[in-house]
Formats: C-alpha cells, structure tokens, sequence
C-alpha cells in the first residue's frame, strides 16, 4: 500500500490519572484505549470507502501517558483525511480541506493515523511499516488498521523498531 502523510509531531509523554474512568475499564496491560464514536467514525468511513471499492485513511487524536511504567494511548478522535485511493492504496491530497465533523479536542495530539483495508487481511504492509516508522516512530504512536471484507480493527505499535499487535479496549465518550 502507499501511504504518504502530511505531518506529524513528536510528542512528551503525560502522566494521565489512575482514575481516569476510560482506564479504569480496560485491564492493568492494555496498550490502547479508542472512544467509542473514534471506532464508529473509522468502522463507517472504512465501510463506505469499501462499498466504493477503494481504501480510506485519516488521522488519530489523543493523548499519550506513562501507567506505571508503560506507554497507554488515548485515542479520543479520529478525523478522516482527504485523500486520492484506489483499492490498495490510499495518499493523502496535500491541498484539501479536513472535513469538518470531528474536530479534535483543544490540546490533544496526533497520536497516529487509521487506514482501511479491502480484502487482504488485517496486518501492517511493508509500506505502513515504513509509513509508522516515518512519522510515527514516538512511543505511544497507534496505527489503527480496519479490514473492510473481515470488518476487523487492530491496533499496532512500533515496539523496539519493529510493528507489534498492540491490546486495545473500547470506551465510551
Ligand atoms: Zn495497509
């Protein structure tokens, strides 16, 4: 797949509360917590690029934070990119407007980026590997793979430099 982003930032990690409810929920070794209307943004996005034939991206908005000595991702928006795709590939247009819709609290960072798939599976290609590493590569950053035929979504993390399946666990915003 090609994938190209615009930009991205590195980002300091945060000491998030123990107490935040969405943690609260989800276990002692999860990686990655998504908002509720974050999966039903990507899961509709990447079924109506699937209805067309075509894979959609965009990009993921949270915030990072250290839970006893481990990097947990918050993703709390997603917004859909504009973008040029065709069945297995997708390249973000460098002059379009971002939809708006869902616009990312105040304060929150980019904390990764989703795509779809169409049929092939659920897994990150050489192509997303180099596309995390590029603009990525900060601890904590998610890519969120959604396989449209399988309608399946996972979480995937560059652990020690290479992708790794991260746990991720649903709350509700
Ligand atoms: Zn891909």
């Amino acid at each position: 797949m090609t994938v190209r982003i615009v930009g991205s930032r590195r980002f300091r990690m945060r000491k998030l509360s123990v107490r935040d409810s969405a943690l609260q929920g989800a276990g002692a070794s999860v990686d990655v917590l998504i908002s509720a209307s974050a999966v039903s943004l990507i899961t509709e996005d990447s079924l109506n690029a699937f209805s067309l034939g075509i894979e959609t991206m965009g990009l993921l908005y949270g915030i990072p934070f250290l839970h006893e000595g481990r990097v947990v991702t918050k993703i709390e928006t997603a917004v859909k990119l504009p973008t040029t795709a065709t069945p297995n590939s997708v390249v973000v247009k460098r002059e379009g407007e971002i939809p708006s819709g869902s616009s990312p609290r105040e304060g929150s960072l980019v904390v990764g980026w989703y795509h779809s798939h169409t049929g092939a599976g659920n897994f990150m290609s050489s192509t997303d590997e180099a596309t995390q590493g590029k603009w990525f590569s900060s601890p904590g950053s998610v890519s969120l793979v959604y396989d449209a035929s399988h309608r399946t979504l996972c979480a995937y993390r560059l652990m020690e430099g290479d992708v790794a399946k991260a746990s991720f666990h649903t709350y509700r915003d």
